[in-house]
């Protein structure tokens, strides 16, 4: 597990940072706290001639209840007051990633940025030697899904279904200026590209409407280890209630598809209805219905789909009034 040379920048300002991307010929990654990146560098996954750290940009690491920095450190969001107060399903889904001592380095950009998961794919060299190597990363075929042309590893970041609900922007920065992106229309459907993003573009902050704050939200994971694991499948709700008349309902999931998955076009039918116990159960059952996650990460893909219906219902039944 020796990490392979790379030449490493640490710009102090995004504009010195883009400039650096724009002069390396596509030869480079960013990296924020590491956590992802450097593990995969060891395993030898398409590790880069150039990296360069985003650690020096101090306009990065802004924390409130409208606005966070990419830089922001996991850590950082479970411990905030103002956020707890705020939005306390952040805090509480930051709380859920990985370990305490990862947290201490990850961030919310690297976070939604996450690599997708695999079992063909992140493993050592070694293996993926004897095994043969897959569309990802030295191969030419996924070995998930071979008869199709893109990768099919599975989206396994746990604040970007959360995110979604909230109905956030991200805001990125390149060579051609700043633009904002719906955190919905960020992510696409390839385990390779990811999302829109372009390679010199950096993520610098996430915007949160401030009528986020009005509506309650929870975020529970299906994981192997509740000490440690990626999610196998991550549910995140956020709801407003007149009694238990819907006003707003959106739900997304993680860990079961290339990206995570919004369902806006069952949910939005769902306002001015009631909260029953039947309209849980049938909500539930039609999202699960739609979902059909890859045998490609821990846990069968019946288990999972499976569980989709089971976390959906226990926490829509959570937000029914006493
Ligand atoms: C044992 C273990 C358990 C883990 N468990 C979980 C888990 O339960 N849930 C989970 O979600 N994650 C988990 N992780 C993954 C990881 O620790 C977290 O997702 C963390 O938030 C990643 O942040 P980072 O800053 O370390 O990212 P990095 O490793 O620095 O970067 C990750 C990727 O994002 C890109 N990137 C980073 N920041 C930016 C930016 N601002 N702009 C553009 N690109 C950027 C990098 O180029 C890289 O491709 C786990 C990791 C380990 C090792």
């Amino acid at each position: 597990m020796i990490l392979p040379a790379f030449q490493y920048h640490q710009p102090q300002t995004i504009a010195e940072a883009v400039a650096i991307a724009n002069s390396c010929n596509g030869d480079f990654d960013f990296v924020s706290g590491g956590t992802d990146l450097l593990p995969n560098y060891k395993d030898r996954l398409n590790p880069r001639a150039n990296v360069i750290s985003l650690s020096g940009i101090k306009e990065l690491y802004e924390i409130s209840p409208t606005k966070i920095g990419a830089m922001a450190r996991l850590v950082d969001i479970e411990n905030s007051k103002n956020l707890h107060e705020r939005l306390p399903v952040i805090p509480h889904t930051a709380a859920q990633i990985a370990t305490p001592l990862i947290r201490e380095s990850g961030t919310v950009g690297g976070n939604i940025m996450l690599d997708t998961r695999c079992f063909y794919f992140n493993q050592t060299w070694f293996w993926r030697d004897s095994k043969d190597y897959c569309l990802k990363a030295d191969g030419d075929t996924c070995l998930v899904v071979p008869q199709e042309k893109i990768c099919y590893a599975t989206y396994s970041g746990d604040l970007a279904p959360v995110f979604m609900i909230l109905g956030t922007t991200f805001v990125l920065e390149g060579p051609d200026g700043r633009r904002e992106v719906s955190s919905q229309n960020f992510f696409t459907h390839d385990g390779i590209t990811r999302n829109v993003k372009l390679p010199e573009e950096i993520l610098t902050h996430v915007i949160i409407p401030s009528q986020a704050q009005t509506w309650r939200a929870n975020y529970m994971k299906l994981r192997v280890r509740d000490s440690m694991d990626f999610p196998v499948m991550g549910a995140a709700i956020a709801i407003e209630l007149n009694e238990r008349t819907i006003e707003y309902l959106r739900i997304a999931l993680t860990g079961v598809a290339t990206t995570p998955l919004l369902f806006d076009e069952i949910t939005d039918a769902l306002v001015g209805d009631q909260l029953t116990e039947d309209l849980i159960d049938d909500v539930s059952d039609d999202i699960m219905n739609r979902v059909t996650p890859y045998r490609n990460v821990a846990y069968s893909p019946q288990y999972r789909k499976a569980m989709i219906g089971v976390y959906l219902k226990r926490m829509l039944r959570g937000f029914l009034p006493a």
